[in-house]
């Protein structure tokens, strides 16, 4: 999956120390990153290679996490050279771009982009947030309201029927491919409620037996998804959300239409499934 950049690790303790000529910088505008294709994959721009046209980039930037030893940080409002090999794409590049660590990191780095764009202002009383020295938390001097970093707890579904599993697409997405039901937890469920809830709602069906399988955390979407496989309980018959999803279907193991790939932990499930490991 995107996060497992063994034997790499991603430091995500907040240590906010100045950059170095040598620090990886971060820089989005809305969906799209910069960066640098090699024919290894793609890199970022380093602090020193960014420095003549700006000069304030040592001044103007925020600690986000380190790979090893490597620091990355983000930085705002970047002046390139015209002739410059870096280039804007949009993130979804980092679904299968390597390295695999770069590719964690840029998405990583885009949650937290998002999340300090969207909370200049205190939600309660509208000052301007300032950043917090030891922790990463952004606070309001003038009310103390306090703000950290915004997960949204969602669950992924395998719901299995002796040798089937149900697979799905989604309804109005860009994304075309099978996936597995899927949804956000709600205030007041536990996650074990969610699933449940969800497999209801979505296709009608009643679940038991459901038991967690692993976690991923989801910058995509400020997620962090927990897999659950559950057996169904009672009747197949489908009534489908169509607002949520376009078709639902039960697949046998050995007709699933799906190929491995990296990024995430609903291809890892539905992969587990057709190889009988599950
Ligand atoms: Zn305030």
């Amino acid at each position: 999956m995107i996060q497992d950049i063994q034997p790499r690790h991603l430091d995500n303790q907040y240590r906010p120390v100045p950059p170095d000529r040598d620090s990886w910088a971060l820089y989005y505008e809305d969906h799209r990153v910069l960066v640098k294709k090699t024919p290894s994959g793609i890199t970022f721009p380093k602090f020193g290679e960014l420095e003549r046209l700006n000069e304030e980039i040592y001044e103007d930037y925020i600690y986000l996490f380190s790979v090893d030893d490597e620091r990355y940080y983000l930085v705002r409002d970047i002046n390139r050279e015209p002739l410059s090999d870096l280039t804007m794409e949009n993130t979804e590049i980092f679904r299968a771009a390597d390295p695999q660590y770069h590719a964690f990191a840029g998405i990583t780095g885009y949650q937290l982009y998002n999340w300090y764009k969207n909370h200049k202002y205190c939600g309660r009383c509208g000052k301007m947030m300032v950043r917090d020295d030891k922790e990463r938390m952004l606070r309001c001097d003038s009310c103390h309201n306090m703000e950290f970093p915004k997960i949204c707890p969602a669950v992924i579904i395998g719901v299995t029927d002796g040798n089937r599993i149900l697979m799905s697409k989604y309804a109005g997405r860009t994304y075309k491919k099978y996936a597995l039901l899927a949804g956000f937890t709600e205030i007041g469920e536990t996650v074990e409620e969610t699933v449940a809830r969800e497999v209801m709602e979505e296709v009608g069906l009643k679940v038991k037996n459901i038991r967690y399988y692993k976690s991923q955390p989801w910058a995509f979407s400020d997620t962090l998804l927990m897999g659950f496989y559950c057996d169904l309980d009672g009747s197949d018959e489908i009534t489908l959300d169509r607002e949520e999803l376009s078709l639902a279907e039960w697949f046998e193991r050995e007709e699933i239409p799906v190929e491995p790939s990296r990024d995430s932990l609903t291809n890892e499930m539905i992969i587990k499934f057709k190889l009988g490991e599950v």
